[in-house]
């Protein structure tokens, strides 16, 4: 078959109706999660200004170096499809007056996020983000509540071999001394690293750090380590947050290279991994400075997102179905043009009623409509035909016993929900 004319752009998939129920069911019980801890949902625009993103995320992160999708409007703006949540979430905050409300202020969001990636397994340009967001607060213990809502999401949805990855990053007061001995350290082995290595030298070294060329790791293994630079005040931080974790004994992985690609991050950041090859289900931490970059205004806050295409891939690997449709025990056939017109008036009486009831009211043969009904092995047909839509009559034929009954419409709906 010739290919159609048109096709999706590049890396950025239709969701087709049997992959909207895994969707569904994630969205579900995020939702559910969400609503027990006692977090908001807020959605922001797809689009926003360009310079959000780069104060926030920061100019020399891949997000912002080679990832933004950005555009200037016919009005002259430069806007950009978001990358990502965290930013335009704060950016919301200061806008609404939310310093204003009790803190923390707890915010979640599921949406569409762009990133201008080469499309692979587990990457694509648009692909769908859950985040949670409390801000307002600096308690370690808020790190580990974020950390703690997506292990119970994955759990929920019975994805099984997590891993957590966890680092504190320092911040303003300590990292430029850990950045400082990176460079050195560095400096003298840079001539046998890959080509972004060279540049993130000089315009981000922590960035190195999560290189995933094979030459670049083995020197990296040998790199110095922040935790071995943490100042009091972060290594305090960072100390409550383990052993919070491990007084609820979740499992974690101390990785002292994880530094993750957003320039806004301070002390804590994780990742929640599977065992399967498709990268991170979902990554996160600690951002105070955030709020100084892009709303010139102290604001401590934590946060995390998730991938909702990864994890649907998990959970088709490991064969975790999404809640099977019901399919209605009752089929509507009608014949002629009037028996159409009322069956539309009866649908609605039946959707009123909340009787769910399968049709196809665009068939016109009757033999047509009863194989339809076959094929999903519904019990009761509802026939309606000239003579019985003129009388404001039905038959209800019982496909199991074969025998049928012609019913008033006025009795109908209290007749239907007596069915068994
Ligand atoms: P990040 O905002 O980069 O921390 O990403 C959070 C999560 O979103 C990741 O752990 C992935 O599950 C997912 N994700 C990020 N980028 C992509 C992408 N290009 N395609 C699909 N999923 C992504």
């Amino acid at each position: 078959m010739a290919s159609p004319k048109f096709q999706n752009p590049k890396g950025m998939p239709d969701i087709l109706p049997e992959n909207w129920e895994y969707f569904k069911k994630i969205l579900n019980v995020t939702e559910k999660i969400a609503n027990f801890y006692q977090f908001e949902r807020i959605e922001t625009p797809i689009l926003e200004d360009e310079n959000l993103f780069i104060k926030g995320i920061g100019i020399a992160t891949d997000i912002v170096h080679k990832e933004m999708f950005s555009f200037r409007t016919k009005g002259g703006d430069r806007l950009t499809l978001r990358p990502e949540g965290t930013a335009p979430v704060v950016r919301a905050y200061f806008q609404h007056g939310f310093q204003e409300l009790s803190q923390p202020v707890k915010l979640w969001y599921f949406g569409p996020f762009f990133r201008y990636e080469r499309p692979q397994a587990g990457r694509q340009r648009e692909f769908w983000q859950f985040g949670f967001e409390i801000l307002g607060e600096t308690n370690p213990a808020l790190d580990v509540q974020i950390i703690q809502i997506f292990l119970k999401i994955f759990e929920e949805l019975k994805i099984k071999n997590l891993v957590l990855k966890i680092n504190s990053i320092g911040d303003n007061f300590c990292r430029p001394y850990y950045k400082k001995a990176l460079v050195s350290f560095f400096r003298s082995k840079i001539a046998g690293m890959c080509q972004d290595c060279k540049r993130r030298i000089k315009e981000n070294p922590l960035r190195i750090l999560d290189c995933k060329n094979e030459k670049c790791r083995q020197i990296i293994s040998r790199a110095p380590q922040i935790l071995d630079y943490l100042c009091e005040n972060c290594k305090e931080h960072f100390k409550k947050v383990l052993e919070t974790l491990e007084y609820l004994k979740i499992p974690f992985q101390l990785d002292p290279f994880l530094v993750r690609g957003l320039d806004y991050y301070t002390k804590t950041v994780f990742e929640i991994e599977t065992k399967e090859d498709i990268g991170a289900l979902a990554g996160g931490g600690r951002y105070d400075l955030l709020g100084k970059l892009i709303g010139k205004k102290e604001l401590p806050a934590v946060g995390g997102a998730a991938g909702v295409e990864r994890i649907v891939e998990i959970m088709k690997r490991e064969n975790i179905l999404p809640s099977k449709k019901r399919i209605p025990k009752i089929f509507l056939a009608q014949i002629g043009d009037l028996a159409k017109k009322e069956s539309l008036k009866l649908l609605e009486e039946f959707r009123k009623n909340k009787i769910q009831v399968l049709e196809s009211i665009g068939k016109d043969s009757l033999k047509s409509q009863l194989r339809f009904a076959e094929k999903f092995k519904i019990r009761y047909v509802l026939i309606l035909g000239q003579k019985e839509a003129l009388e404001k009559k039905i038959i209800l034929k019982d496909m199991k016993t074969g025998k049928q009954k012609l019913i008033p419409f006025k009795r109908l709906i209290q007749k239907l929900k007596k069915l068994k």
